[in-house]
């Protein structure tokens, strides 16, 4: 397995990585049944041999706490490997499909093969999870892979480089630290799937290199995920829950509750539930708390701060520069045209716009780009229907945040703004996967005579019949 070697230039180094890969995967052996399982079980290895080590390295990059990085990173990674391991087979089995009355004799099968090699570029909010859990379904699908970790959580990328070619097959998977001279490198080389998760900017950027081999592309972008909660709801539980799925990562998750949209009463109602939630959770002085970490770099800390005077302080508001803390900070009375409302917050800041009714929650969903995730806390079945129905997102979830990813059946993606394509369980063979059409249809009897030239009128009219 590689790391990169600092003495050659990226792009030779890219290249050459590149055209081991594909000369292992030529060979067919990363194409066995018996050896995607292997990697996944010493993935599986990997993960639990050295929990502690990777949670220290989070905890260097985002000040993790060990229970958030045991259940969002190391623990959710090892679930998605062995939901995939008890089901892989399954999942691998062709699946027979009828063929039309004038083509029988004849068998018809779709079946899963691998793309080739893969590249997987990972951002650095859950820097174990999203660099390991598309390579858990590259490796399921039969690919080789290179893993790019971001640059940003520099410890946990260290920790990828020199652990994977420990425990996985360092024929087939690569690992290539660095930023973006490296990463440029790898995308002029040619993959056979581009899997990359991260802002919608570089996201184009990564389209644009994808198109000129024309290989596929999964973009896992972000954007502004609404919360819309409406009266007659559990106030104080739906308060929770958005406080806990909102702060988790300090608020650096791409599905965290990126604003509320609080219906009527709700908006004024909701504001004592979110601050006791948060001192709930975090104590009354969060700085102080282990279980809430710190923003990325001093870059996206500057621009948070920004976001702290577009309302007013119903709970937080402290910083400080050194340390990069933001306390989890709730603004109400925000206007919908001030920045906060303008871009990803992508922190630990939540606004509170207030809105009359559903319909003027449903029309602001709509009047901007489709989000990642939509959440509702609601009462009302005819709401949940309204909502289902009249808005597009890449989740809909109904009274909890974020927790959809764990649900290992259900795809993960984005749709318009927040990406396109989808992974997790299944979904992340299909991803990893070209399905293909296979007929087979024997020479012995030959009845398609009847579709051969020269025509006949009861050619053609058998011909009607059986089509
Ligand atoms: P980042 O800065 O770590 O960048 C992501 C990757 O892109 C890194 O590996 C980086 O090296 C590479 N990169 C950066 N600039 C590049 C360039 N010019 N050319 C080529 N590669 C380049 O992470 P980020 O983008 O700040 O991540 C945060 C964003 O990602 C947010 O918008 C968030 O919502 C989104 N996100 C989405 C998901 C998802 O699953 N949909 C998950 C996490 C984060």
């Amino acid at each position: 397995m590689d790391t990169i070697d600092t003495t050659r230039a990226p792009g030779t180094e890219a290249a050459a990585t590149v055209a081991r890969l594909r000369t292992v995967f030529a060979s067919g052996r990363t194409r066995s049944v018996a050896w995607r399982r292997a990697q996944l079980w010493s993935l599986r290895t990997l993960l639990t041999e050295h929990a502690q080590e990777l949670g220290e390295a989070l905890r260097a990059d985002l000040g993790k706490s060990p229970t958030e990085a045991f259940t969002t990173e190391i623990g959710f990674t090892v679930n998605e490997i062995e939901h995939t391991l008890a089901r892989l087979h399954g999942w691998l089995r062709p699946r027979r499909t009828g063929v039309p009355l004038a083509l029988a004799p004849a068998r018809a099968r779709v079946i899963r093969e691998p793309l080739g090699t893969v590249l997987i570029i990972s951002p650095w909010n859950y820097p174990v999870q999203l660099a390991l859990a598309p390579l858990v379904g590259a490796l399921a699908a039969g690919n080789c892979a290179v893993v790019k970790p971001s640059e940003l959580a520099p410890a946990t990328s260290a920790a990828l480089a020199r652990l994977l070619p420990l425990h996985l097959d360092p024929q087939a998977v690569a690992v290539v630290e660095g930023g973006v001279p490296e990463t440029t490198a790898l995308l002029e080389q040619r993959f056979d799937h581009i899997f990359y998760t991260g802002n919608g900017t570089v996201g184009r950027i990564v389209m644009a290199a994808a198109a000129r081999h024309l290989t596929p592309l999964t973009l896992e972008l972000g954007g502004k995920s609404p919360v819309v909660v409406e009266p007659g709801t559990d106030l104080a539980t739906a308060a929770r829950r958005i406080v806990w799925g909102k702060f988790m990562n300090t608020g650096q998750t791409c599905v965290a509750p990126d604003y509320v949209l609080a219906v009527g009463e709700t908006a004024t109602a909701l504001e004592p539930h979110l601050a006791s939630a948060v001192r709930e959770m975090y104590g009354d002085d969060p700085a102080t708390s282990p279980h809430y970490g710190r923003i990325v770099s001093t870059r996206h800390f500057d621009r948070l701060v920004g976001f702290l005077k577009d309302g007013r302080t119903v709970v937080g508001g402290d910083h400080d520069r050194d340390s990069r803390y933001i306390a989890p900070t709730v603004l109400a009375d925000v206007d919908p045209g001030a920045p906060v409302m303008n871009e990803e917050i992508f922190g630990p800041v939540l606004p509170v716009v207030a809105v009359p009714d559903l319909d003027t929650a449903i029309s602001f969903i709509n009047d901007r780009d489709k989000p990642l995730a939509l959440y509702a806390f609601t009462a009302s079945a005819d709401s949940k229907r309204r909502l289902t129905a009249q808005t597009s997102s890449g989740a809909l979830a109904f009274g909890v945040p974020n927790a959809h990813l764990t649900v290992p059946g259900l795809p993960f993606g984005g749709v318009g703004e927040s990406g396109f394509g989808r992974y997790h369980g299944e979904h992340s063979i299909d991803t990893f996967s070209h399905t293909k059409a296979v007929l087979d249809k024997p020479l012995f009897a030959d009845p398609l005579r009847i579709a051969y030239p020269p025509f006949t009128t009861w050619k053609d009219r058998l011909l009607r019949l059986l089509l």
